[in-house]
């Protein structure tokens, strides 16, 4: 038989069609049952705490007198002002809101490094949301089982009903959501008003109609979808941890080999760990996940599965914590203990003293274990921004001068041979009072000032009103005599100084001469 000329070789494409797993899997439905414990208090109180400053924020007023708006935190686009209770800052003060974000990009950097991603799983706002809606839809359609029933049984009355009001009560949050974020840019009680009464400006609408959507999109209808597909800190997160980071973890070096008939298998010689396999943390979990796979990208550490596990293990009479916070240090440590250093499979007989408690050697996080070089540089870092900051906010000026000298002509020759310059002066009254100031030209012998619009002043300085928490702009001329001038361009500047409280500032200028630049 003639052979062919080309040998077939055993190869696959990694990507071909018959083995190509979907990209995007197709979403199960999660039922997360309602949880009890200390964690899931603790998640309430969270809760409670952040959707009341984020709803409650804008309605509180802070009295910065007559000339200033009476609301406590107000972004106030129009007039580039952002006031937070006592401090207002000006757009040249950004620094101080970049370095607010700079301490939280930080404060997230050392939170990861010593507790996970705790910001997931109890600060951050798609949590925070999923966990409202999740209440409304336990209130409505009851816990786990019921839902479940309910998702599978046929369109009645009854389920239209629940499925609309509960949609309902969504679209009202949601709505109650994007109408808070606009009542931080302007005075809550009057653009209330003007939603209602359908004079606020269109932008206002937008926002609100923007954010009621994503709110109920992201909290209502895709909930853990957000977290496992869209958000990019469950990526980054994992650079942030080492091996001393507390993160949820199942213990299975205790809780293998799992049983649901533990007594039988025990009494059948075998051995048997303290997983019952009743999969209580799989039923709580709002990521729909099995703790018990190992660490997972989806964990967000809210630490339900540990309220559910723990309940569980107080209901058999054992120790709590076959799921728990735990270092990968610890965890390594305590497998070791249970494998005979990996010698055999997990033995759970080896983890526990003759009285049947856990044994000594089992390692336990310690509070001293989040003091580490690692966190201790990240609070370094965070401490020295902070305090950086502070003290910033202390010294800095509220009375401030710019000036600009005028760019064409640079100078001008006046008919008795003196030279005269222009410049363009600002003046920032940072306070929400008006105040009356002195305008002085220093280090320009001879020199005499004049202020376009301003008749009556002395010829090197003059007062000048500034209205509150606004910018004075001022065309000011400065004349020498001619036999005053040097051959050189000369620095000078002009002084600006409060009499009654005492601040001054200053800008530094050159006064041109014919023949230099
Ligand atoms: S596995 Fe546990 S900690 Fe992780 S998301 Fe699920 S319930 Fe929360
Ligand atoms: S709740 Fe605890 S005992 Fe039950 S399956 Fe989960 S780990 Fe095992």
């Amino acid at each position: 038989m003639e052979r062919s000329a080309v040998e077939r070789l055993e190869a696959e494409a990694v990507n071909s069609a018959k083995s190509r797993q979907p990209l995007y899997a197709p979403r199960k439905k999660i039922f997360p049952k309602r949880a009890s414990g200390s964690f899931r208090r603790f998640k309430w109180l969270v809760m409670v705490v952040t959707l009341g400053i984020y709803y409650l924020t804008p309605w509180l007023r802070w009295d910065r007198g007559p000339h200033a708006p009476d609301q406590a935190v107000l972004l106030d686009l129009a007039n580039r002002r952002f006031y937070f209770f006592m401090i207002e800052i000006w757009p040249q003060e950004f620094f101080f809101v970049a370095g607010l974000l700079v301490m939280a990009g930080i404060g997230l950097f050392l939170i990861t490094s010593t507790v996970g991603r705790a910001w997931c799983g109890y600060t951050c706002p798609q949590t925070v949301w999923v966990d409202l809606f999740l209440v409304i839809e336990r209130a409505i359609e009851g816990d786990r089982n019921a839902r479940i029933k309910l998702e599978a049984a046929p369109w009645s009355f009854a389920k239209l009903w629940k499925r609309v009001t509960k949609h309902l009560v969504w679209v009202l949050i949601a709505v109650a959501t994007g109408g808070a974020w606009v009542f931080y840019f302007a005075d809550a009680p009057s653009l209330l008003k003007d939603l209602f009464t359908l004079e606020a400006a269109p932008v206002a609408y937008i926002t609100v109609a923007l954010l009621t959507v994503t709110t109920y999109v992201f909290g209502g209808l895709m909930r853990e979808q957000v977290c496992t597909y869209m958000c990019p800190w469950p990526r980054i997160q994992a650079a942030m941890l080492d091996e001393n980071s507390l993160t949820v973890t199942y213990n299975d070096w205790r809780g293998e080999p799992r049983s649901r008939h533990a007594k039988k298998t025990a009494a059948a010689g075998e051995s048997v760990g303290d997983c019952v396999d009743c999969n209580a943390c799989v039923a709580v979990c709002p990521m729909g996940i099995d703790i018990r796979d190992g660490q997972q990208l989806e964990c967000i550490t809210c630490a339900l599965c540990i309220d559910a596990c723990d309940s569980v293990m107080d209901k058999l009479g054992k120790e709590r914590g076959l799921i728990s916070y735990a270092t990968l240090n610890d965890y390594q440590a305590n497998m070791a203990v249970a494998t005979g250093n990996g010698t055999h499979a997990i033995d759970p007989a080896k983890v526990r003293a003759p009285s049947g408690k856990l044994s000594d050697r089992i390692a336990h996080f310690h509070l001293r274990k989040l003091f580490r070089p690692r966190t201790l540089a990240y609070f370094g870092v965070w401490s020295l921004v902070g305090i950086g900051l502070f003290y910033a906010l202390l010294i800095r000026d509220r009375l401030e001068i710019s000036v600009l000298h005028d760019r064409n002509p640079q100078f001008v020759t006046l008919s008795d041979g003196s030279i005269r310059n222009g410049y363009t002066v600002k003046l920032s009254n940072m306070i929400p009072e008006p105040r009356t100031v002195t305008l002085r030209v220093e280090g320009l012998r001879r020199a005499t000032m004049t202020i376009s619009g301003m008749t009556e002043h002395a010829p090197d300085s003059a007062e000048v009103e500034l209205a509150p928490d606004r910018v004075k702009t001022l065309k000011v001329f400065v004349a020498l005599p001619k036999y005053a001038t040097a051959a050189e361009a000369m620095s000078f500047r002009f002084v600006v100084e409060d009499p009654n409280g005492g601040e001054t500032a200053q800008g530094n200028a050159k006064f041109q001469v014919p023949g230099r630049r």
